[in-house]
């Protein structure tokens, strides 16, 4: 693929992301991953309490509960309930990794991190790069002209 339809799959991917982020129950901040291998989706995530637990994200004083998933746990903890892998594949999240799932992202053998929101803290993008891990940034919304 060239890299000038690379960039736009990327970008139409990110923008997926963005309206799958919109399942999240969290009030404070809502986050989605989708993770595509070979052309396909083959998982998806967005941030939120695990299987079974009440949709409320933070507690009474709106911090965030500390057993919420982050998007990307979400979607590769999902690939592990399927018969498909990560190894090779590309996720695509609406803000950059933590650490934390930084090192998920990595043990998954996922190859390249694409994300559409700088946070403050980059030990998890570092980490991936330390990885060998090819991370993009890109931001959906400076797209729009060429889009049309
Ligand atoms: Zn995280």
């Amino acid at each position: 693929m060239n890299n000038e339809k690379q960039h736009k799959f990327d970008m139409r991917y990110l923008k997926m992301a963005r309206i799958w982020a919109q399942n999240s129950y969290c009030q404070r901040r809502q986050v989605g991953a989708l993770v595509v291998k070979n052309g396909m989706i083959i998982s998806d995530g967005y941030n939120g309490t695990p299987s079974g637990f009440e949709n409320i994200c933070e507690d009474e004083n709106n911090v965030t509960k500390p057993y919420v998933l982050h998007a990307e746990a979400n979607a590769i903890t999902k690939l592990a309930r399927s018969n498909n892998n990560s190894d090779g594949a590309t996720i695509y999240i609406t803000a950059s990794p933590c650490i934390e799932c930084a090192k998920l992202i990595i043990q998954a053998g996922i190859k390249r991190v694409v994300y559409g929101e700088q946070y403050r803290l980059t030990d998890g993008v570092d980490l991936l790069k330390r990885a060998g891990i090819e991370t993009i940034y890109l931001n959906p919304d400076e797209d729009e002209r060429e889009e049309e």
